[in-house]
């Protein structure tokens, strides 16, 4: 489904991505985890362009996400592009980003209506299906800001699975969750996972990294050190950096 080659990506002096290369099949799973500041999440937002990459590719079957050529010229995408796109690489992030002034069903109602062209009735019902899945039948109309850390972001889950993205990114989406709440989300997740969809998740859960994931990247100073299966990332393993960086969740 994606294929990232030779990605690089600046701010300013800083250089975030130093040349990474990452494939996703089909209904795998893949976390990124790595030290703070090595490039994790810039890496998931280049994937939908909400970052703009400096050089490299990233495509999402075979459609490069960022840019786009005619005649030999490559153009850079124009928003409306782009907002198809990242319909296909539906993004949640760790601070839920729900619209506060809509209720949770009308959250997910909006890009269905939008980008994926159903009619307000068929978004309603798609809402309210999805809302069930993720265990909230009794607050389809309630506002966010009458819903728990957890539930608002069962609900950004539940917005971006209703697009029935190509892969669904996760950006640290428990970090911002009090402790007690990050389990619901998780199990959600754990669902979803075990349903075959593609995912990409950065996270700081090594425990769930092990336990979903079909391969875990391991990113420092904005390039992949390591991609492997959990397993072998989690077992006894060779590399310097990577077991400084667990040793501080042990
Ligand atoms: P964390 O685990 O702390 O979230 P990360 O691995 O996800 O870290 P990124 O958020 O990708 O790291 O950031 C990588 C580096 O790029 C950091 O040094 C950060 O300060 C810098 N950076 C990120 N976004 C911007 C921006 N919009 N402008 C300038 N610098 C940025």
């Amino acid at each position: 489904v994606i294929e990232i080659a030779n990605l690089t990506k600046s701010f300013g002096a800083l250089q975030v991505l130093k040349g990474v290369d990452l494939s996703v099949q089909k209904g795998q799973v893949i976390a990124i985890i790595g030290p703070s500041g090595s490039g994790k999440t810039t890496l998931l937002r280049c994937i939908n362009f909400l970052e703009e990459y400096d050089g490299g590719s990233v495509r999402i079957d075979g459609v490069e996400v960022g840019f786009s050529e005619t005649n030999g010229k490559r153009r850079r995408r124009s928003e409306r592009e782009l907002a198809h796109i990242r319909v296909d690489a539906a993004m949640v992030f760790q601070q839920f980003n729900l619209f506060p002034h809509l209720t949770a069903a009308q959250n997910i109602m909006l890009g269905l209506v939008k980008s994926r062209g159903k009619s307000k009735a068929e978004a309603r019902s798609i809402a309210e299906k999805w809302l069930g899945r993720v265990g909230l039948s009794a607050k389809v109309d309630a506002m966010p800001g009458q819903l728990s850390g957890g539930q608002q972001q069962r609900v950004g889950i539940a917005r971006a699975v209703a697009m029935e993205p190509k892969v669904l990114l996760l950006d640290e989406i428990t970090s911002a969750l009090d402790p007690e709440l990050v389990g619901e989300v998780l199990g959600v997740v754990r669902e979803l996972a075990t349903e075959g969809r593609t995912m990409i998740l950065v996270t700081h859960e090594m425990a769930f990294a092990r336990e979903v994931a079909d391969r875990v990247v391991f990113t420092d100073q904005g390039k992949i050190v390591i991609d492997a299966p959990p397993a072998l990332v989690f077992g006894e393993q060779p590399n310097e950096r990577l077991r400084a960086f667990l040793a501080r969740f042990a």
